[in-house]
């Protein structure tokens, strides 16, 4: 964390703002229906839930194999999709990762699994879409991707995804620089967008999408129409909308909200998910803070409730 991160986390301003105390960031009055959130639960079926996976509803772990979603999110997921416009979980993981550690398929209901940082998304309706693709990174994700593990060793986990791929160093702080100056010289040779995250970095081609095209994308759905199995009922506007994250890549979601909201009136809810890796960027352009994933789980139940 450099000392940019740090003068953030230490304004106090900032902290009475959001709601969370830099010293103490575990520790939070419970959570409570403010102004904020009232007219996410007064019409939630025109409101939209959309969280984040890793971080988010899933505890960081060194192996992001093994990342799951705590005990309880699936469950307020879909019960969520029951009640609001939308549920939708944004990633970038790849869909059929986020599909196997929660295991929507069969279930009947209007959740949307974006993946891949929106290159790809998955409704029960229509199944895996690939909504962007590139064939050049196709043809050279091969090359990368061998080149990196020779390189990298086995300290730094380099993860495949549609489009992209991400160098996890949890395993090995020790291999963060080592792994930053690859990325750098492979985003360099091939003209790809490099991304830090938490103990991580992705590259991408710069056409591939990003949160905020996955944010914008959903909010333009039919909802309900597209996303039931018949498509019998009507399109419904979305008129609120929440986001819940907790890295740098988040932030693209939370500006598509502000952009969106300046356009239409939406009334946006970003929500970052607070502790020692959150990026004082995040932190600056939310809303409110929660801890992470209790309160994210907090949250969702309150929605639940209200
Ligand atoms: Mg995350």
């Amino acid at each position: 964390m450099d000392g940019n991160e740090t003068s953030s986390f230490e304004d106090p301003a900032l902290g009475q703002l959001k709601g969370f105390d830099p010293a103490q960031p575990s520790c939070k009055q419970p959570l409570a229906i403010s102004p904020l959130l009232e007219i996410v639960c007064e019409r939630p079926r025109r409101s939209a839930i959309m969280v984040d996976f890793d971080g988010t509803i899933s505890w960081i772990v060194d192996d992001p194999a093994s990342a799951r979603p705590v005990a309880g999110a699936r469950e307020s997921l879909l019960r969520l999709a029951e009640k609001f416009g939308m549920v939708a979980v944004v990633s970038g993981r790849s869909v059929s990762f986020l599909l196997d550690q929660l295991g929507f398929v069969d279930e009947i209901t209007n959740l949307v699994i974006v993946g891949s940082h929106g290159a790809e998304r998955w409704t029960r309706a229509r199944g895996v879409e690939v909504i962007a693709s590139d064939g050049e990174w196709a043809g050279v994700i091969a090359g990368i991707d061998a080149r990196a593990r020779e390189e990298l060793g086995d300290a730094v986990v380099v993860e495949n995804k549609v489009l992209g791929l991400t160098f996890h160093w949890r395993q090995g702080p020790a291999m963060e620089r080592v792994a930053v100056d690859l990325a750098e010289r492979l985003a360099s040779e091939h003209g790809l967008m490099l991304q830090r995250g938490h103990m991580c970095v992705e590259l991408r081609p710069g056409s591939s999408p990003d949160k905020g095209d996955a944010v914008s994308g959903l909010i333009r759905l039919r909802l309900r129409a597209d996303l039931s199995e018949s498509g019998a009922e009507p399109s419904r506007e979305i008129e609120s909308a929440v986001f819940v994250g907790d890295d740098i890549g988040d932030l693209a979601a939370f500006q598509a909200l502000d952009r969106i909201a300046a356009r239409t009136g939406l009334h946006p809810v970003k929500v970052a998910v607070g502790g020692p890796e959150v990026p004082p960027a995040l932190l600056a352009a939310a809303d409110m803070v929660v801890d992470a994933p209790t309160g994210v789980m907090e949250l969702l139940g309150l929605f639940l409730d209200c």
